[in-house]
């Protein structure tokens, strides 16, 4: 939009260079409106062409990734790559660990779906029980790792599942796109609210 992008100088150039960030934005604004992240929780990122990523910035509201400065452009390194000012996510290693491990990633969503993780306390799989579960998500790894040291654990796993839950946290999905990423991340959620609603009985 020409307005802000009069408003927001800095970032039309950006954008003009990074021209994935508008379906982060959407991608952001669905995660919140799913319940899949809380206010200032999650984050996301695209794999650039040239190497590094495109990522929300630290603290970035998901659901608001339309207004302002809210992504960061950072090379393999994940310095900030061009752009001033800006911090990318704390979770940037691992989304560059997910990259470097993973030719065929296009994009990564790190959600905090609430029913995946209560079961992730006492599971060291979740199994869906209902069909969409079961095929697109199969069995999905629960790991333990300490969020300094996840980077690689979550990288490994995701060579064989299209999404992972790290004990306790929250969920790390890859995807040829956000798109598809936030297909998984909704699956799993979906899958383990059912599961939860199962064990009520
Ligand atoms: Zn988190």
């Amino acid at each position: 939009m020409a307005g802000r992008g009069g408003r927001h100088g800095g970032d039309a150039g950006e954008r003009r260079e990074e021209p994935g960030w508008q379906s982060l934005a959407e991608v952001g604004r669905d995660l919140w409106t799913a319940g899949l992240v809380t206010s200032h929780g999650g984050n996301v990122s695209l794999r650039r062409p040239r190497g590094g990523a495109l990522i929300t910035v630290t603290g970035a509201m998901l659901g608001r990734l339309e207004e302002g400065e809210r992504f960061v452009p950072v090379n393999h390194g994940g310095q900030p790559d061009g752009v001033r000012g800006r911090v990318p996510s704390s979770d940037t290693k691992i989304h560059l660990a997910i990259y470097a491990a993973n030719a065929e990633v296009g994009a990564v969503i790190h959600a905090h779906p609430v029913h995946a993780i209560a079961l992730s306390f006492e599971w060291d799989v979740i199994q869906p029980r209902n069909l969409e579960g079961q095929v697109f998500l199969g069995r999905v790894p629960v790991i333990t790792a300490e969020w300094e040291e996840s980077a690689e654990p979550v990288a490994t796993a995701l060579k064989e599942s299209p999404i992972v839950v790290v004990r306790g946290h929250g969920s790390y999905a890859r995807g040829t796109d956000a798109w598809d990423a936030l297909r998984v991340t909704s699956a799993l959620e979906e899958a383990a609210y059912i599961i939860s609603l199962m064990q009520r009985r």
